[in-house]
């Protein structure tokens, strides 16, 4: 047999899952501080959803999306971003009837079939975030800071930079984009065909087109801030003012526009000097129109979206360690395993993590206690069971102790507990 996995799709083996699990765990943790709550979509919508909560015009709807006709003749898809997910949930449930703000995160896999490359898979992961019903800037601020603290709580804080622009809502966007559909139609000839038929339904889009004849054309493009409106304005200053008080470093790019339809208003990203170009870890913004396009109430909203696989490849080494405990070996005999299974139910009952393998011959387990990394070894025999005790071998030192089995528990934590102090 010859099965592999299908292309793009990657395991995260064990020792790497270590490190996975730690990454949502800051980020739980993070969430829990902000009051935010966890909704968990499935990973399968109807596709009408994303097209109208993405935008047809988009690289993710047009070339990315994993789609397919059900046994039921539905058109269904693997979700490519979670926000109109969370949002579809919200608006079926009833969610904002009963509490007119609503702050949720969710975690998971998603799916875009992109041309795979190093780091970028067709499964990927992200961190989401959603607060809803809260119009005021300082909503904005305190939301992009809950992302910069979940990627720095894991990447620390260095080299990372919060970029912050407006993108105008829907009164002040429109002069905008006519300004920018005259500057495109003038380059016409140096578009990639997609950005050509583009820059005519949606011309922002262009912005965001990853040819680099497309890039350099539009390096010169008029800017957003020109032509924000009183209100885009005062909210965009008071959204920096916000973050300001809140400690978080950023910048205005003016170039910032996010790759979806429906942002209005605020939109950042979180970017890593250590990725180079197109190094964003995080990213999101305001969608006031969303939520109502989608059928629910016309009630604004802001979210982001963090990329867990480019945080998991920027982590610091040594962030996340193997769990501490203790493996139990036992003797050849029937007794001896018996008893060795009593002893780590104990042990485990108290909190404490306990590895064997019964199964093989003590040689054999001793040398899995030799490599498990376990600070301590229990081993058990015919001299043990008889006189009532157990052996603990301190793994890290080599000496070993005879201890009665009543003290087993206690005396662990405590070799447990010296061993963190040693290395703290
Ligand atoms: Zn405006
Ligand atoms: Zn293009």
């Amino acid at each position: 047999m010859d099965i592999r996995a299908v292309r793009g799709m990657n395991d995260i083996l064990p020792e790497e899952a270590v490190l996975w699990r730690f990454v949502e765990e800051e980020a739980r943790r993070i969430f829990a501080l902000y009051g935010f709550e966890e909704l968990r979509p499935p990973l399968l919508e109807r596709t009408e959803l994303f097209l109208r909560g993405i935008g047809d015009e988009t690289d993710v709807v047009e070339k990315q999306m994993y789609t397919f006709t059900d046994k039921g003749g539905d058109s269904v898809t693997l979700r490519p971003e979670a926000t109109a997910c969370v949002l579809r949930a919200v608006i079926e449930h009833g969610i904002l009837n009963k509490d007119p703000v609503a702050k949720l995160y969710t975690i998971g896999p998603m799916f875009r079939y992109e041309r795979p490359q190093k780091g970028r898979f067709r499964q990927f992961h992200q961190i989401n975030a959603e607060r809803l019903g809260e119009d005021g800037p300082l909503a904005d601020a305190e939301t992009l800071a809950m992302a910069y603290d979940i990627v720095r709580s894991v990447l620390g804080g260095e080299g990372l930079v919060m970029e912050v622009n407006s993108l105008g809502c829907k009164q002040c966007r429109p002069a905008f984009t006519e300004a920018l559909k005259a500057f495109l139609a003038a380059r016409e000839d140096l578009l990639c065909s997609d950005c050509r038929r583009r820059m005519v339904s949606n011309p922002l889009r262009v912005l965001d087109c990853k040819v680099p004849t497309c890039k350099e054309a539009v390096m010169d493009a008029p800017t957003l801030d020109a032509t924000l409106c009183g209100g885009c304005r005062e909210h965009h200053e008071c959204v920096k003012e916000g973050l300001d008080a809140l400690g978080v470093r950023y910048e205005q790019n003016v170039h910032l526009v996010r790759g979806l339809d429906y942002y209005t208003r605020t939109t950042f990203e979180i970017v890593s000097a250590s990725l180079g170009s197109n190094s964003a870890v995080a990213g999101g913004g305001r969608y006031d129109d969303l939520l109502g396009l989608l059928g629910g109430p016309p009630v604004g909203g802001i979210g982001f979206a963090i990329g867990m696989e480019r945080l998991v490849m920027l982590a610091p080494e040594g962030l996340a360690k193997k769990g501490e405990g203790c493996f139990v070996a036992a003797q050849n005999t029937h007794e001896a395993r018996l008893e060795a299974l009593r002893l780590m139910m104990e042990l485990r009952g108290n909190g404490i993590p306990a590895d064997s393998a019964l199964g093989r011959s003590f040689k054999a387990q001793m040398r899995r206690a030799d490599k498990g990394g376990h600070p301590v070894c229990v081993i058990v025999g015919e001299e043990e069971l008889r006189t009532g005790t157990v052996s603990l071998r301190d793994m890290r030192t080599g000496s070993q102790e005879t201890v009665p089995r009543a003290d087993l528990v206690s005396r662990i934590l405590s070799v447990l507990d010296k061993g963190k102090g040693e290395k703290a």
